[in-house]
Order: structure tokens, then sequence, then C-alpha cells
């Protein structure tokens, strides 16, 4: 199933798009793709809803807004230097366990929202991810039982803000968290429709131009090492966000290093994910 969310920001309807290409609105069933949607099994209630209501549901009209795919979860947990070109580039050795900061849930916009830079940014790069979202409250998951806790996956552009990342001190959580610096979708895609997620090809274009293109295969730690390894140290609820690390040709690894600029056009995709574009805005206070 491919689930996402459309309408004005912070009013987003949930709805499905199916395998016959309508997509349909799922708000008599569903209030929202949110913590208790998942805990309540609620993947599965949906399925057999759509069994005997999709044919009358209402259709989405086709020039709206999405959202992201999920409602604002509990927390976004990001794994650093996931691949080992993209830690060569950044100038960091291999990590030797996974490497984890936080980005704030506020930072979370539809897959096609404008990346607004933020106030006094001069080093706002992108970074294209495959996302896992979970789908049970968990802790100390074993790694071979890490499939049967996730939701589902989804495309998400770690956008980041050097100077304050690196260049500041301390945690990488200010350089990660500013608004719009967290497309999430265009669907949230089950595990029986995303295919390998093992091996899969994710991309990214900047004006046109291809920065990023490699695939999941290239992971230092796979996902299910990745949501045992969290559960460790944190109860994982439903609809926690996890982004697994971005591969090489971020613009912080370009010579000279290239940073977006109001107008740049990010195109990204995952392969059987969806597709993002984002177009960069100078910063403007939020109405
Ligand atoms: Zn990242």
């Amino acid at each position: 199933m491919k689930l996402f969310r459309y309408g004005a920001p912070g009013k987003e309807k949930p709805a499905v798009s199916l395998p016959d290409g309508r997509a349909i609105d799922v708000s008599a069933e569903v209030q929202d793709f949110n913590e208790a949607f998942f805990s309540g099994d609620g993947i599965d209630r949906l399925s057999r809803w759509l069994d005997a209501h999709a044919e009358a549901a209402p259709e989405v009209p086709a020039d709206s807004r999405l959202g992201p795919c999920i409602a604002r979860p509990s927390k976004i947990i990001c794994i650093g230097l996931n691949y080992a070109k993209h830690a060569a580039e950044s100038k960091m050795d291999p990590p030797k366990e996974p490497v984890l900061f936080f980005k704030s849930t506020t930072a979370l916009v539809g897959p096609n929202d404008d990346l607004m830079i933020p106030k006094g940014s001069e080093k706002t790069d992108w970074e294209v991810e495959l996302a896992v979202v979970i789908g049970k409250k968990a802790s100390y998951i074993k790694e071979e039982d890490a499939n049967s806790h996730i939701a589902g996956y989804c495309v998400h552009n770690d956008y980041s803000e050097r100077a304050w990342q690196l260049e500041r001190g301390g945690q990488w959580v200010k350089g990660k968290s500013a608004d719009t610096y967290a497309p999430l979708g265009p669907w949230l895609v089950t595990p029986d429709e995303a295919g390998n997620t093992a091996d899969l090809r994710l991309w990214l274009t900047l004006n046109g131009q291809t920065m990023q293109d490699s695939r999941t295969s290239d992971l230092i730690f796979g996902i299910p090492h990745i949501v045992s390894y969290l559960s460790q140290f944190m109860t994982l609820l439903p609809g926690d966000v996890i982004s697994t690390g971005t591969p090489q040709g971020v613009g912080m690894g370009q010579k000279p290093q290239r940073y977006l600029r109001p107008g740049d056009v990010v195109r990204l995709g995952i392969e059987g994910l969806g597709e993002q574009m984002q177009t960069a805005k100078a910063y403007h206070p939020a109405s």
C-alpha cells in the first residue's frame, strides 16, 4: 500500500494511492497516519476497509498539495556517515558503530514544498536518504525481528546547515532542524510493495545535474541492524522516523563546495518509493 497525506499544511487528510492509479481519500476510516493509527494495527484494518470501500471513496484532486506522508512523530532519528564514500568526502573515518543524531520534528514538510533557507544560513546542503517508519512500540529488538517492527519506507531529504552542524561545536542537531529541512514522502510504502530495500537506487539532482546516485546496498549498517541498535538505547514508538544516512555527492563534498541559493531546484528519489522536488527560497518569517 502507498499511504500519503494531502491538503493545506497542518490540515492534511489521509489518502491512499491504489495500484490502479487512483488516489482516494480515506478520512472516512482513518483520522490520520499517526501513532494511534500504526499502533492500532491500522495498516491491516485500512487494507480490509479498502476491499469494501475503495470503489466508492472520494478521489483526491489531482492538483492537491502533498503533506509529509505521516503525521508528526515522536522523534526523527538519523544515522550519520552510513555510506563509506560519504564519510570520506566528509573527511571522517567510517564509524565502528552507527552515528546517531536527532532532527527536530518541526522540520517536517511535504515532499514538494519549498525549501526555506534559514535565517543567516550560508551552507544549506542536501542529503537524499531512505527513511524507515516504525510500526510497533518496542525496545531491545533483535536484529532478526527488526523487519516486523517496520510500517514502511519513504524518501527523506535530510537538509543540513553545515556551518551550524560542524563549525559551531555541540551536537549536529543544530544544523539539521530548521523549518522545511525534512521533506518526507510522497508516500509511505508498506514493506510488501517496497521491493528489496537492501538494494534500491537513490539519487538527487541540483538544477538538473546529478549530484548523488547510489544504492542502499552500499549502506555500512543495514536497516535491521540500525533498528535493533537504536532500540537498545530508546523505546521506538509507532510512527517514529529513522533516516538511514546519505551517499556521497553532497554540496560539502564538491570542489569547490556548493551550497543552496534561492532559485535552486532539488529533485530526488528512490526506486519504488517515489520522487520529491524542492525549490529553494530565501528566508522569510512564517506567516
Ligand atoms: Zn543525513
